[in-house]
């Protein structure tokens, strides 16, 4: 746990372990710049034996002195993601890796997903009797508007690509029962936390800002996918929808960040993953805090 002011920020892991290959993961990637790089990126980040990206997909969880806010939802149990082998069926301990950390699904306020992929909204539902239903039947679940209705539409119009059911299995039973709460991009979900518009990786990608007690962090997202993107922010993913303007907007969050005492919290670094943007000559790296 890591404290913030009055804010308590936790992680809660799902997974994490090699997960693609490098340079079929974030295209433009160089064997060059890995090289220069080789002593704070491997083996932390890149697993040396296969050259795969380690990902760490988990949860922040926000104690506020109001609310228990919960942002992004992992992958979540039993979902059918045929185009996925690593997402698909999971069986994880989830649930419990919550517990251990003193949060009920019930203890949950609030639900937050910086975007709407298949690794950020999974545990918004679970499976009872054969039915999606929220996993937490507390909580109002925030969505940037812009978000969510882009991926309406294209579950609409059939266009979901190579993962689809996500919306249908993940949003849908939100929303039907209630609990959806759609917002601005600019919406402040808490007192000193509030959403941002990071567009480009999906069209309504949002990170979320934190300050308090003079103290500043934010929640990144996907935005920063993997730590050598500190090394070239214009190196997009495969994930990214608008390769160009999720650069863009990459470059102008690590340039606004960067040698301050601003907490990067990313959605997928490997454990400990939270730290400090640090330029490096002309480019930059990543200071990680001690495990939290
Ligand atoms: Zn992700």
């Amino acid at each position: 746990m890591h404290r913030l002011g009055e804010i308590e920020i936790s992680r809660v892991v799902e997974s994490e372990q090699p997960f693609v290959n490098l340079y079929d993961f974030i295209p433009d990637a160089t064997e060059d710049v890995l090289e220069a790089n080789r002593d704070w990126l491997i083996p932390k980040y890149i697993d040396p034996a296969s050259m795969m990206i380690i990902l760490n997909i988990q949860s922040y969880v926000l104690k506020t002195p109001n609310h228990t806010i919960l942002v992004d939802a992992c992958v979540g149990n039993h979902k059918d993601r045929p185009g996925r082998p690593m997402f698909h069926q999971l069986n994880t301990p989830y649930l419990d890796t919550l517990a251990a950390a003193g949060v009920q699904p019930e203890d949950i306020d609030i639900v937050m997903c910086t975007h709407l992929h298949v690794d950020h909204v999974g545990w918004n539902t679970k499976l009872v009797d054969g039915r999606w239903v929220p996993t937490f039947p507390n909580a109002k679940y925030v969505f940037a508007r812009k978000e969510h209705d882009f991926w309406l539409q294209r579950e609409k119009d059939g266009s979901q690509g190579p993962v689809p059911n996500v919306y249908d299995d993940s949003v849908l039973p939100v929303v039907e029962a209630g609990q959806a709460v759609l917002v601005d991009s600019d919406y402040e979900v808490d007192h000193g936390i509030s959403l941002e518009p990071a567009p480009g990786h999906t069209p309504g990608n949002i990170v979320l800002n934190l300050s308090s007690g003079g103290a500043n962090a934010v929640l990144t997202g996907d935005v920063i996918h993997h730590p050598i993107q500190l090394v070239r922010p214009e190196w997009s993913s495969r994930a990214c929808e608008d390769r160009v303007l999720s650069g863009k907007t990459r470059r102008a969050l690590i340039e606004r960040h960067a040698d301050t005492d601003t907490l990067i919290a990313p959605a997928h670094f490997a454990s400990p993953t939270m730290g400090h943007i640090c330029s490096h000559g002309d480019s930059f790296r990543f200071n990680l805090l001690g495990d939290s």
